[in-house]
């Protein structure tokens, strides 16, 4: 590919909307063209960056089993109104209707299509298992979509779906797809860690999310991970090993106090001489418009999603402070759980409040807490808090560090979550009808594009794994009228083209200093820079991973990068 018709427009500054590192080079380096909020041209250096995952992604798939196929983009409200989802997705489905008036969607999943296409095809166990996979654009009407392509509305993902007879061939399978996960990621060049992690909305019990860890708030995720063990998990999901702690207000007698100005746990602490650890702490949501209070000790705080679990929800907020008065007869900042009606108001404790004795909790009157309360009997409790970092590993008693996590792919196991409601069913050994088993495994792929960029990037472009780069070498003459420079780079462009190797020759009339600029931030990994010291018989060879630069004769250089290229693939 000459570099003077090669379809890209790098530019000089960063746009000014963008807050992740990946989505500024995207832009600057000519990879992506906004069209709108979360809608973005791949242009051509992109398509070929996400060919290459997409091959991977293919080949491993395909070795594993699981067959490709393709799906439709826009459906039918039927569908969905079948697995129940049409009501629960919320606002990220994005409705529609047809000439004829008929409800659809654009695709956010295909859960429910690949459900009902197994359903048709599939009759018996013999049939059975099953891995059915797509890659393709899906669109979700994201609230805030962000980062570029981390977080779009259109994006695309590979989505692969399996089929089972029983929850042992699926837990086969889930790990199959876990292990082709990790070659997928790993012949990427990208470095990945499999968390536990949370089902959410999509149902199911098991699940991992295959994260690249970063520093940075692009990581939407907060992940736990021990450095002892390989315990890793979402902060949804994640649960720790607390010392068995009994907290003691030490207060002699229950009795309601003043207290004046408390309107933080600290504060409180502060004024009644107490650890918060000695403090129930109420927290009040509404979940699925119905009124909750999470009881939880004053150090902790509460996880909404696990919170969610419990409750069964699929939406969840926190409580207004009018709705504090209307809902639980109560001021906010002084909730207590004593006096609600229990058939109207669901009140959840967490784990952390078993251990404690003549605590503190609000008396529900302003300016009021009750000092020296206990727990009444029969009381369940639940997992409903955050870990803090420090906190134990639930493995093997370590101390717990967090960071943060790209989720570039996952892997679920859902049962009969879909297959059930949509009377998806074969007919097992005995001739009874069962509905089928399911797992489901996303990768993001334009998202895995953005994350290794996020993860492979200095303060001069992008410092692209050679797996997925969208060329693997530049080659630059420093004067394209010079007649040996232009000679000897040509040269080596044809013998590389025919080694396989894809190469651009910057034959653009700019300095080279422009040139130089523009290879570093496209971020070619090899570049080969034909200059005046061509008369001496030497070319510079450059890798950008390293910055490292040697003379080399141009078969010498033709030779490295036909090596470099070989060894990565
Ligand atoms: P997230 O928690 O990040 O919203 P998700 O749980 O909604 O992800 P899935 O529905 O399981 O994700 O989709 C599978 C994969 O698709 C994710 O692992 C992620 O890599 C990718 N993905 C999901 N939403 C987006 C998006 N808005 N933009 C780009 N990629 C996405
Ligand atoms: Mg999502």
């Amino acid at each position: 590919m000459k570099m003077s018709k090669l379809f890209v427009q790098t530019l000089r500054e960063f746009p000014n909307d963008a807050e992740a590192i990946s989505h500024k080079l995207l832009v600057r380096a000519g990879y992506i063209k906004k069209l709108a909020n979360g809608i973005y041209t791949y242009m051509p250096l992109a398509q070929r960056v996400l060919a290459k995952i997409s091959n991977i992604i293919r080949e491993e798939m395909n070795a594993s089993g699981a067959q490709e196929l393709t799906m439709p983009f826009v459906q039918p409200a039927e569908v969905w109104q079948k697995s129940g989802r049409w009501q629960k997705y919320g606002k990220e489905l994005l409705r529609c209707k047809d000439r004829h008036d008929n409800e659809m969607c654009l695709a956010p999943t295909h859960e429910e299509v690949i459900t009902s296409v197994v359903g048709e095809v599939v009759n018996s166990y013999k049939q059975l298992p099953l891995n059915l996979y797509q890659i393709q654009t899906k669109f979700r009407d994201e609230i805030r979509p962000r980062f570029g392509l981390l977080r779009g509305r259109e994006f695309i993902m590979k989505d692969a779906y399996s089929f089972h007879t029983t929850q042992e061939d699926l837990e086969r399978e889930y790990e199959v797809m876990g292990k082709t996960y990790t070659s997928i990621f790993n012949r990427c060049g990208l470095e990945t860690t499999a968390v536990q992690s949370d089902s959410g909305a999509i149902g199911g019990a098991v699940s991992h999310e295959y994260m690249v860890l970063v520093d940075t708030m692009v990581g939407e995720n907060d992940v736990f991970y021990c450095k002892n063990c390989s315990y890793s998990a979402n902060s949804n999901h994640a649960i720790s090993k607390l010392p068995i702690e009994t907290t003691d207000g030490g207060f002699d007698k229950e009795e309601i106090v003043d207290t004046p100005n408390t309107k933080t746990i600290e504060e409180l602490a502060a004024f009644l001489k107490v650890n918060a650890n000695c403090i129930l702490k109420a927290v009040a949501y509404i979940a699925d418009s119905r009124p909750v209070i999470a009881m939880i000790r004053g150090d902790k705080e509460v996880e909404e999603t696990k919170l969610m679990n419990v409750l069964n929800a699929l939406e969840i907020r926190p409580m207004e402070n009018n709705e504090v008065k209307e809902f639980l007869n109560s001021e906010a900042g002084f909730i207590s759980y004593r006096n609600v009606d229990k058939s109207k108001v669901r009140v959840v404790f967490d784990n952390t409040v078993k251990g404690m004795k003549n605590f503190v909790l609000g008396a529900d009157i302003k300016d009021k807490h009750i000092v020296g309360a206990n727990l009444e009997e029969g009381i369940e409790f639940y997992d409903i808090s955050l870990v803090k970092e420090g906190e134990f590993c639930p493995e093997c008693g370590k101390p717990l560090y967090i960071t943060r996590g790209i989720e570039v792919g996952n892997i679920f196991q859902l049962g009969t979550k879909y297959s059930e409601p949509m009377g998806a069913c074969y007919t097992d050994e005995k001739g009874q009808l069962k509905p089928y088993i399911m797992g489901c495994y996303g990768i993001g792929v334009s998202r895995t594009m953005a994350a290794a960029i996020e993860k492979y990037h200095d303060d001069f472009g992008i410092v692209w794994p050679i797996e997925i780069a969208p060329y693997h070498v530049d080659i630059v003459p420093v004067n394209i009228d010079d007649e040996t420079q232009s000679k000897v780079a040509y040269e080596i462009y044809e013998k590389l083209t025919k080694e396989g190797i894809e190469a651009v020759i910057d034959d653009r009339s700019d300095r080279a200093g422009v040139k130089f600029k523009d290879a570093d931030l496209i971020g070619f990994p090899i570049r080969i820079t034909v200059g005046k010291t061509i008369q001496e018989g030497l070319v510079e060879y450059k890798t950008r991973k390293d910055g490292v630069m040697t003379k080399l004769t141009p078969d010498e250089a033709i030779e490295n990068v036909i090596k470099y290229v070989k060894k990565s693939s």
